[in-house]
């Protein structure tokens, strides 16, 4: 049998093996893959059991891991070998991961809307499109230092394995920009993806996985836990090998990963309100407001999600929204909608009833809201809005519905303080449409947030439409902003004294 036949033969088990689930003890280690480099001991010598690649079954799972531990065991393992292997194979890595994200958007997409039945199927697969925008490798650029005591040079350097954990609403987009960003800063990387989205992006990670194997021979560079639940998020977040935490999502899993003691990188929520003035272009405000907010029925943390106009331009406003695909729900239809939406429970002492989104309608198509809302729909509606008070629920919570309240104000004091306070100090994303210098400057310091848009829809803030790079998770109540490869490595620096220096 020549070599070539008898590698990918081995390659052919190796993949059908892991398909089926993988062999715990049969899986033969597949050939062309590396040795573990530095595997890590089996023992410390502190008496408390550890797992190490050597006792973990790691071939053929390309990446899809029933616990945490091997999970860890074998994305160290990876990392290990990508150190040895050098920056050409995190490129390689880069190449990979965009280059699938790119030829399986279809697939992917509705493999994702079929399993999370949220947002919308041409927008799943236009942010799978996407992922070649996501910052690689090339981001990484050395700090210099050159004087008369010579030269010193400062390096972004890996971690090792980071734990990543997922949202709900882009479960395959999260997880292959993260593995860009992570990888190509030369770590391994963990996810626990949301329960509700966890089958896709298994189905993600092992093609990742086969493709970078064949290409370099590292199995595990990226992994996942198969059935991901609070206990695994624990595990991840407590194994020895996870260095630091990348977290996407709601507050409770913010919260959850800063109560670790791990150092978190934390995506967190938003409610991105948006401000009308009197001086832009109305037509153009409306068109941005549209594709911002219809975008994915609304699923984006960036997303515009509650509209306050100056008076005396939002009559024109709604009329502009109702031309460009948005359709106006009357108050009755409202108040049908809101019941349907939303649950409310009475407060405690205080006789307020607090309101929380109903999840069925999360991500939902607006057909779907309008039935609950008691309306037919024109074929083609991007958006519902519906003109409400400050304190509406729509205006409140961070609802992820294609449904956008609009809010008259009389001033622009007043609309940036409502901007304000409904945006709950996320520091996420707020927009402003206005042609005037002074009240963008205004806004933009009142809102003190990570993205700022000006006279755009939303996704421009993420390179979409405005200039910038892409990043499904945007740091926020941790502060490291959109991230991008940087947001994954250590500062290290290296100096030579009195030499070097070559003029
Ligand atoms: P979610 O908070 O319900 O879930 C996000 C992830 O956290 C899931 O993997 C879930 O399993 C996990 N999780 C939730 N609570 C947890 C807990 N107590 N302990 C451990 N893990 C927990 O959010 P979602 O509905 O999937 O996503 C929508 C939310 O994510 C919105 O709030 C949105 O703004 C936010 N988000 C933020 C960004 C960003 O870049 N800042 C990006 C996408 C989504």
């Amino acid at each position: 049998m020549s070599t070539v036949n008898e590698t990918l033969i081995r390659d052919v088990v190796a993949e059908v093996l892991g398909r089926l689930g993988g062999s715990t003890t049969a899986t033969a280690k597949p050939s062309g893959a590396p040795a573990p480099a530095n595997a890590p001991a089996a023992n410390c010598g502190c008496g408390t059991k550890s797992a190490s690649a050597a006792s973990v079954p790691l071939r053929g799972k390309f990446g899809v891991f029933a616990t945490a531990e091997e999970a860890c065991v074998a994305a160290q393992e990876s990392y290990l070998q990508l150190k040895q292997k050098g920056v050409e194979t995190r490129r390689k890595i880069e190449v990979i991961i965009k280059t699938l994200a790119e030829k399986n958007a279809e697939v992917w997409g509705k493999l994702e809307l079929d399993e999370t039945k949220i947002g919308r199927l041409d927008h799943k697969i236009a942010k799978l499109q996407i992922i070649k925008l996501v910052p690689g490798v090339d981001w990484l650029r050395p700090d210099a230092r050159s004087g008369d005591h010579g030269i010193t040079l400062e390096e972004y350097t890996p971690f090792g394995v980071v734990g990543a954990i997922t949202p709900s609403t882009h479960s395959i987009p999260t997880l292959s920009g993260n593995i860009v960003n992570i990888c190509s800063a030369g770590n391994a990387v963990v996810f626990n993806a949301h329960p509700n989205a966890a089958r896709c992006a298994a189905v993600a990670v092992r093609a990742y996985n086969e493709a970078i194997y064949r290409e370099t021979g590292i199995e595990n560079i990226a992994c996942i836990i198969e059935k991901p639940s609070l206990d695994s998020f624990n595990a991840l977040c407590k194994h020895e090998h996870t260095r630091l935490l990348l977290v996407t999502g709601g507050p409770m899993v913010v919260k959850a990963a800063m109560l670790t003691g791990k150092r978190a990188i934390c995506a967190g929520p938003g409610n991105p309100p948006v401000f009308v003035d009197d001086t832009c272009c109305l037509t153009r405000a409306a068109r941005a407001i549209i594709s911002g907010a219809a975008f994915d029925n609304n699923l984006l943390c960036i997303g515009e999600k509650q509209v306050f106009v100056l008076d005396q331009v939002a009559d024109q406003l709604m009329q502009k929204l109702a031309e460009n695909g948005g359709v106006k729900l009357n108050s009755a239809q409202l108040d049908k909608l809101t019941k349907a939406a939303f649950t409310f429970k009475e407060g405690q002492g205080g006789g307020c009833a607090h309101a929380s989104v109903n999840k069925d309608y999360i991500g939902k198509d607006p057909a779907v809201l309008a039935q609950a809302a008691g309306m037919n729909l024109p074929s083609g509606t991007q958006l519902l809005f519906a003109e409400t008070e400050a304190s509406h629920p729509f205006v409140e919570e961070e609802q992820m519905m294609p449904m956008l309240p609009i809010v008259r104000v009389k001033s622009v004091e007043e609309g940036i303080a409502q901007s304000l306070k409904s945006e709950h100090n996320y520091k996420h994303t707020a927009v402003i449409h206005s042609h005037d210098v002074e009240n963008i400057t205004a806004m933009a310091r009142a809102l003190d947030t990570t993205l700022f848009v000006k006279n755009g829809p939303s996704p421009a803030g993420l390179g979409l439409g405005g200039e910038g790079y892409l990043s499904f998770s945007i740091a926020t109540p941790t502060g490291e902003g959109i991230t991008n490869p940087r947001t994954f490595t250590r500062v290290r620096r290296c100096v030579m004294v009195d030499n070097l220096r070559i003029y």
